[in-house]
């Protein structure tokens, strides 16, 4: 059919001209990958410290997870949910249990789980706790990320995610981030079915809250009867040292939201956990989708998931994340255009000042690329960086050592 191409002009022309313009990529065009390395067309190797926003947490290509998905396409792929398959199960199993649940939903994209939640928040406020109907609120915060349906942007509050995709769905009510005081008053409307937040801002650049946030959080919920939504898709699954964000303040949301590395990134794989009481609620018919929990999402779960415990992921996150923010406060302390470094685990930020030339993040993340390293920046000044969880500390030291030398350099 095609040629193999063999120069990233090739593959960026190509996409200029066939493809939306939807995203705004680096100059690089990537054809392999293998743990925390990918490799562009050139034959050019560089440390990927993105994980496809938080999808690879096990490395790039991991063998076991290769060896799932192929047994499982080889042998079944899809049936859809119009009849049992001989993996679902075993998987609702493993997940239940490894989170913590009564039972899971799965789903593919981070995006539905989210509007799978919504559901499940307000099908629950109208039969358990008694609000009028269509008169359901759920209160979420400023500058969240939760995906790019209609629905979803419809609580958003970025002008890029919004503006000329209305009319927007009511049904919310946005207060601050990190702001307990308004959050307890918000809830106190009896018309709230829940509170959707994310336990640490990923896509705005890796904000966290105060400690204590989420726990007081957990409370009010409680208090006011109402759901708390954590939305876990990018800081679950080890990224922030523990294996949810959530677990840093033993906070037990009602509704748990996962996508990304719930596959490694081996295949779109999404699910909200919850127990009996919130999940049965949703009777057959209600909701669904062509491919969640298809036999190849399932094996490849498990298998995901196996792999995070069996390498010691968690753990090693935590580690290599201390290593990095050391790393990079010293460099703070050499560079006045670090202004910022913040993070838990292996999900974390540095603010870049711009140069009086007018240099932004950008410029810094196309140099870090020419150095053999790969970040994105997000939000104009915040470079984001989360590299694979399998990382060794030679490898994250040696990585410090390429931001080092690029910002000094900037
Ligand atoms: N929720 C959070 C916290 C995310 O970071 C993302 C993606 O970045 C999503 C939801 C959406 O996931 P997806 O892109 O798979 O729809």
């Amino acid at each position: 059919m095609l040629n193999t191409i063999t120069h990233s002009e090739e593959a960026i022309a190509l996409e200029e001209q066939y493809g939306a313009h939807n995203y705004h990529p680096l100059p690089v065009v990537l054809s392999k990958g293998e743990g925390v390395y990918v490799w562009d067309v050139e034959g050019k190797k560089y440390f990927d410290f993105l994980s496809a926003y938080s999808a690879i947490n096990q490395g790039h290509c991991h063998p076991k997870l290769v060896e799932a998905i192929t047994n499982q396409a080889k042998t079944l792929a899809l049936t859809s949910r119009a009849f049992y398959n001989d993996k679902l199960g075993k998987c609702e199993k493993y997940m239940s249990e490894y989170f913590g649940y009564q039972k899971v939903l799965m789903m593919n994209s981070g995006a539905e789980a989210n509007e799978t939640a919504i559901k499940l928040a307000r099908k629950w406020g109208y039969t358990k706790k008694g609000i009028p109907t269509n008169e359901a609120i759920i209160v979420a915060v400023e500058r969240n990320f939760h995906g790019r349906t209609t629905g979803i942007i419809s609580a958003s509050t970025d002008s890029d995610s919004r503006n000329n995709f209305g009319p927007f769905m009511p049904g919310y009510q946005i207060i601050p981030y990190d702001d307990v005081a308004a959050l307890e008053q918000a809830l106190q409307n009896p018309n709230v079915c829940g509170f959707w937040v994310e336990p640490i801002q990923g896509e705005a650049g890796v904000y966290m809250p105060a400690d204590g946030y989420l726990k007081t959080a957990e409370t009010l919920c409680k208090k006011y009867n109402v759901l708390l939504m954590m939305d876990e898709v990018q800081t679950g699954i080890g990224r922030t040292g523990k294996l949810l964000a959530s677990n840093h303040e033993n906070v037990r949301p009602d509704l748990l939201i996962l996508g990304k590395a719930l596959s490694g990134g081996m295949y779109p794989v999404s699910a909200v956990l919850a127990d009996d009481e919130i999940m049965l609620v949703l009777k057959p018919g209600e909701h669904g989708s062509t491919f969640g929990g298809n036999p190849i999402a399932a094996a490849v779960a498990m298998a995901a998931l196996a792999i995070i415990k069996e390498e010691n992921l968690i753990e090693n996150a935590r580690l290599m994340g201390e290593i990095f923010r050391s790393r990079m406060q010293q460099l703070k302390e050499k560079s006045h255009h670090v202004t910022l470094v913040r993070g838990k685990g292996l999900l974390n930020a540095i603010v870049i000042k711009p140069t009086n030339d007018g240099r932004t993040a950008w410029d810094v993340c196309v140099a870090l690329k020419n150095n053999g390293l790969l970040a994105k920046p997000t939000h104009g000044d915040i470079i984001r960086f989360a590299p694979p969880l399998i990382i060794t500390e030679a490898q994250i030291h040696a990585c410090c050592d390429i931001i080092e030398k690029t910002i000094l350099e900037f």
